[in-house]
C-alpha cells in the first residue's frame, strides 16, 4: 500500500517518540498474533458520546478504557459510574488536560491525584492507567505516575479525530494502522460526537469481521521502550 504524506508524517512520529519517552504501555510487536487490541476513548465523559459508546460497545461485546478528565468526572460522575458497571476500564488524564510537558511538577500531581480521587468517589476505584495529554511526558512527570503505581499509556492507531476530519477518513486511519495488540486511540467530543460514534460503529466492525480480540490494558504488560518496538504499519 503506499502511503500518503499525511500516512507518513503520523508513522514517523509515533516511532520517533516512542524511542525517546519514559517507559509506558505501548503495543509490542513481539507479542503473538493473537494479542488483544485496545480499544481506547480520551477526553469524556459526556452525556452526548459516553452512553452511546456504551451501548455500541455492548452490541460488540468489546471492553475498552476510557481516560476521563477530572473536570469531566466532576460535572458527570454518574456516567463514570455507568462506565465501570458495564465492565469497561477508567483511566486518568489529568483534571484540566494541561500538557505536562509545560507545567511545573506541583501542578501536574495536582492535576492527577484530584482526578483520579474524583474517579474513584464516582465509581469505588482509584484508576491504574494514565494518558498524558497530547500524548506526551517527561521523566521527571513519569516518576510521579510511577510513585503513584500509575501507568502511563501512549498511543497506537490514531487518526486526529479531534478535528473534523470525516468519518470515513477517521475509520481508514484506524484501519491502516492497527492490528493485533494495537492501542487505538478515539477521542470524544461533544461537537464532533457523531463522528466519534459513526467511526467506532464502523471500526468495531471491521475489527471483529478481522477477528480482532479486545481487552482491558494490562499495566503488568508495561516494558521499558526500546528502539526495537518501533511500529511498522501493515
Ligand atoms: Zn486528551
Amino acid at each position: 500500500m503506499i502511503k500518503s504524506l499525511l500516512d507518513l508524517k503520523m508513522d514517523m512520529m509515533t516511532g520517533a517518540c516512542r524511542s525517546v519517552l519514559p517507559s509506558g504501555y505501548w503495543h509490542h510487536p513481539e507479542d503473538s498474533v493473537d494479542s488483544p487490541c485496545h480499544m481506547t476513548f480520551d477526553d469524556g465523559p459526556f452525556p452526548e458520546t459516553t452512553p452511546k459508546l456504551l451501548q455500541i460497545l455492548n452490541e460488540h461485546n468489546v471492553k475498552a478504557t476510557f481516560f476521563f478528565t477530572g473536570s469531566n468526572v466532576e460535572q458527570f460522575p454518574e456516567l463514570v459510574k455507568m462506565t465501570r458497571e458495564h465492565g469497561h476500564q477508567i483511566g486518568n488524564h489529568t483534571y484540566k488536560h494541561l500538557p505536562p510537558l509545560f507545567i511545573p511538577k506541583g501542578l501536574f500531581e495536582k492535576e492527577v491525584d484530584a482526578t483520579s480521587l474524583l474517579i474513584k468517589n464516582a465509581c469505588g476505584e482509584a484508576p491504574t492507567v494514565f494518558r498524558p495529554p497530547y500524548g506526551l511526558i517527561d521523566f521527571d512527570k513519569a516518576s510521579t505516575l510511577t510513585e503513584r503505581a500509575l501507568t502511563c499509556v501512549y498511543w497506537g492507531p490514531v487518526a486526529e479525530d479531534w478535528n473534523d476530519v470525516g468519518v470515513s477518513e477517521v475509520v481508514r486511519r484506524i484501519v491502516r494502522q492497527t492490528r493485533s495488540g494495537s492501542v487505538i486511540v478515539l477521542h470524544e467530543s461533544r461537537r464532533n460526537s457523531r463522528q466519534c460514534l459513526k467511526s467506532t460503529e464502523e471500526i468495531l466492525k471491521w475489527s471483529v469481521a478481522k477477528g480482532l480480540k479486545f481487552d482491558h490494558i494490562r499495566p503488568e504488560k508495561t516494558r521499558p521502550t526500546f528502539k526495537s518496538d518501533l511500529t511498522q504499519p501493515a
